[in-house]
Parts: structure tokens; C-alpha cells; sequence
């Protein structure tokens, strides 16, 4: 399995991940899933439809999913998404436990499977991290385009924007400042508190 857009390769094999769900009350919880395939209709996983986790994600078809490819440290990918899922019932069942022996051995029988139902993750957007790097994907419907910014000769190196960066990607040690590209998610909060008007939005390309 390859999840990926034009820019990040999110997965490349079947994997754990804890899934946070939100009750009616809007409380959060978490469980445990397996995200067993991906094309480009979504990411799929399967529920058992006597949990509680089947209920919170019926109701409000909305799920953030936080998971790793097991590799060591160093090498290691850890991505977080938020998307919306929807049940697609059972076609896609007999496929997607193939892939997963641990589902397989929990539901032994035909009759035991009666229960699992298929969930996709049509859309939705997140951060995968790798090598000391975090980039922003998409997916689906959420695949959008965003701004890109760029640090012209107006800069002042006030370091404001570093000091908002989430990433910390702009490098301050020389004027004018710049911004790492790769590593930008961007937010646009360097934009927003340059003082300066030195930092230039530019549409995606
Ligand atoms: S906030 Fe603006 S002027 Fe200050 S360092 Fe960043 S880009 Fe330069
Ligand atoms: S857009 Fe956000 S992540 Fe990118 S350089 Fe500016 S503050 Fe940092």
C-alpha cells in the first residue's frame, strides 16, 4: 500500500494507528485501527459494528488518525490525518482481511464477521514527519493547493517570523531571512506578523 500526493508518500505498508473519534458531547477517545489499503477513493480500515468506536464514527463521520511505520529511530515515519469517513458496508471485506491476520484471527468465522464493516477516509489532510522533516499532505477532496511565502530584501531580520514558526524552518542567519520550502507547512503565520511586509504570498503553482 502507497498513500500519496503529488509531494509526500504517506504510507507504503499496511499499518497500526491510534484513531481519535469524538462522542455527541464532543469528548474525545481513542482506539486502535489497522489501515489496510488505499487507492484513490480513500484509505480504508474495518470497524466492528458493536463498539463504541463504530457508534462515535457513524454519528459524526469524522476521525483523526496518528500511526507510524514501525521503522527505527532515525529512519522512522510517524504521519497524523484528519478526514472524514464513511461506511462503505461489506464488498470490500473479504479483500482488505486478507490483509490484515490479526482481524482474521480475531473473527475466525463467517458468522463472527457478520459484524465488520468497511470504513473509508475519503478526504482529509495532515503532517507526515521523516529524517527531521514535517511536510503537510492532502488527499480527496481536501487536496488543495496552498500559498507558498517567500522572504524578500525588505527583511529587516527582526526574527519575529521565527519566533512564530511551528517548524522553525526559516533560517535567520543571514538577511534577508529564508524560508526552508521543505520543511514549510505553510500556515502563514511568518506572513501575518512581519512587521516589515517583507514576506511575499504567493499562489501555489
Ligand atoms: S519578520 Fe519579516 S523582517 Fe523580521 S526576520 Fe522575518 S521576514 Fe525578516
Ligand atoms: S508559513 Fe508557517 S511554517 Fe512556513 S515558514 Fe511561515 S511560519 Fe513557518
Amino acid at each position: 500500500m502507497e498513500i500519496k500526493n503529488d509531494r509526500t508518500c504517506i504510507l507504503s505498508s499496511t499499518c497500526f494507528a491510534a484513531a481519535a473519534t469524538v462522542d455527541e458531547n464532543g469528548l474525545p477517545f481513542s482506539d486502535a485501527v489497522e489501515l489496510l489499503d488505499w487507492d484513490e477513493n480513500g484509505i480504508y480500515f474495518i470497524a466492528d459494528r458493536t463498539t463504541e468506536f463504530y457508534r462515535r464514527l457513524s454519528q459524526k463521520g469524522v476521525i483523526s488518525v496518528t500511526g507510524t511505520d514501525g521503522g527505527s529511530a532515525g529512519s522512522r515515519t510517524v504521519f497524523t490525518l484528519r478526514g472524514s469517513a464513511s461506511e462503505l458496508g461489506t464488498p470490500f471485506l473479504p479483500r482488505l482481511l486478507k490483509k490484515s491476520p490479526c482481524l482474521e484471527q480475531s473473527y475466525p468465522s463467517q458468522i463472527s464477521r457478520k459484524v465488520l464493516t468497511v470504513f473509508c477516509i475519503s478526504r482529509g489532510t495532515g503532517e507526515i514527519s521523516r529524517s527531521g522533516k514535517t511536510e503537510p499532505f492532502s488527499f480527496g477532496a481536501d487536496q488543495e493547493k496552498k500559498p507558498r511565502y517567500f522572504i524578500t530584501d525588505r527583511c529587516v531580520l527582526c526574527r519575529f517570523c521565527y519566533s512564530k514558526c511551528p517548524q522553525k524552518c526559516i533560517d535567520i542567519s543571514h538577511r534577508p531571512a529564508v524560508i526552508r520550502q521543505e520543511s514549510c507547512m505553510h500556515c502563514g503565520n511568518c506572513y501575518e506578523i512581519c512587521l516589515a511586509r517583507a514576506i511575499e504570498k504567493r499562489p501555489a503553482e
